[in-house]
């Protein structure tokens, strides 16, 4: 059966010619025969070929570019995709046992996801056009590296722009929801089924690795999820002090601490703003602080509190760090750009009267890739400064 065909707007040629992968619904002309999740060829008026894309009947997104090619967009091609991103991965997650094999537009495969946790998969497929490809998906993963598990954490909102509904189970092989991997040389239970995400943020392993290398003295790790960051400074730090509102969260927490035969860590469930605050007040005092909170931008319109509240963790934070101390600090919106968030962290840093070198400007693991021309796969920024 050919494609069908999408007619788009010039202005919708012109985002293709500019490198971007969305086409908004206001730049598709005529949808003719396309379906739900269909791949189409994108054609504009003049009949002109540009490439050929997912189709969403429901989402402000209406086209995901797959390919400019004209070779059709098969299951051979989405396997030669896979295996692309899966090289990828060879290069830059070398050693890891955790790490993220397809990151969406990032590997040229929009909406979908896929961690790898030792021998367990996760994948969110977001788009109609991807969840209809998911059987394919889940069998070329079987042919590849023969999963002991693959499982969907298809239970996000984002879902609901498509139509789709909200999903988790296990789509091949065993029924596991836990599981071990080993990160940076130290070992992880990962909650696949019930943590966060796919049960893990993969996206700060190099980051955290980073952040060992400056870690020194009295810690705290804001927003410490499963004790990521606080068991990388737990190697080099006298004692951490782990802070997150999810009490599911800081129960694995104290399991890694304990897997890892760790003595100097501390948990506390409590809303960050207000331990900071209250920490802040009693003049308490650190060596190296961790500041990764969740997205504070997801829409544009949040842009502003965004602003407000990653001003004031970071000026707490700075300062409560001893001169000489390092602040690793973190914002995961990509409406925030890299240029923002230096600005928000000045001004803190004027208001809390304390000055600042930027040590590192990181951003999101390799396995997380860039894509040059679409700036939403830039999305975290990690600043490592020192008080001086
Ligand atoms: N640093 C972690 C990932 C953090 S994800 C790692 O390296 O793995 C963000 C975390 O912030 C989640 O665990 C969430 O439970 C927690 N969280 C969200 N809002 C919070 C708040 N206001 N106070 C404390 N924790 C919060």
């Amino acid at each position: 059966m050919p494609f069908p065909e999408v007619t788009i707007s010039q202005r919708g040629a012109d985002r293709v010619s500019s490198g971007h992968v969305w086409i908004y619904r206001a730049d598709v002309l005529e949808a003719g025969e396309a379906g739900p999740g269909d791949v189409v060829r994108l054609q504009d008026r003049r009949r002109h070929f540009w490439g050929q894309a997912l189709y969403s009947s429901q989402s402000q997104i209406a086209l995901r570019l797959l390919t400019r090619d004209e070779r059709p967009f098969d299951r051979a091609f989405l396997a030669e995709r896979i295996a692309t991103a899966a090289s990828l991965r060879r290069q830059v997650a070398g050693g890891a046992q955790a790490y993220r094999l397809v990151s969406a537009e990032g590997d040229l495969l929009p909406s979908l996801i896929i961690d790898r946790y030792g021998p367990c998969f996760v994948i969110q497929t977001l788009t109609q056009g991807m969840d209809r490809l998911k059987p394919q998906i889940v069998e070329i993963l079987q042919q590849a590296f023969s999963p002991r598990s693959t499982l969907e954490r298809n239970d996000v909102a984002v879902r609901g722009l498509e139509g789709l509904p909200e999903l988790k189970g296990t789509l091949a092989g065993e029924s596991i929801s836990e599981v071990e991997a080993e990160e940076n040389g130290l070992r992880f239970i990962f909650d696949l089924m019930g943590g966060q995400k796919t049960g893990g943020f993969l996206d700060q392993r190099e980051n955290r690795l980073a952040a060992r290398q400056y870690a020194r003295g009295r810690a705290l790790d804001c927003f410490s999820y499963t004790g990521g960051f606080a068991l990388h400074l737990a190697t080099q730090c006298d004692s951490v002090l782990g802070i997150d509102s999810s009490p599911e969260a800081l129960s694995l927490a104290r399991r890694n601490q304990q897997l890892n035969g760790m003595a100097n860590l501390e948990w506390v469930e409590a809303n960050c703003f207000d331990f900071l605050k209250a920490a802040d007040l009693e003049k308490q005092r650190f060596d190296t602080i961790v500041l990764d909170p969740p997205a504070f931008a997801r829409q544009k319109s949040k842009l502003e509190a965004a602003r407000r509240g990653y001003k004031e963790l970071n000026l707490r934070a700075l300062k409560m760090l001893n001169p000489g101390g390092f602040l690793i600090t973190c914002s995961c919106s990509h409406h925030v750009s890299e240029a923002d968030f230096l600005e928000i962290i000045a001004g803190a840093a004027l208001d809390a009267r304390r000055t600042a070198t930027v040590v590192e400007r990181r951003t999101q693991s390799r396995d997380h890739p860039i894509l040059l021309t679409v700036p939403e796969t830039h999305y975290l920024k990690c600043l490592i400064l020192r008080v001086i």
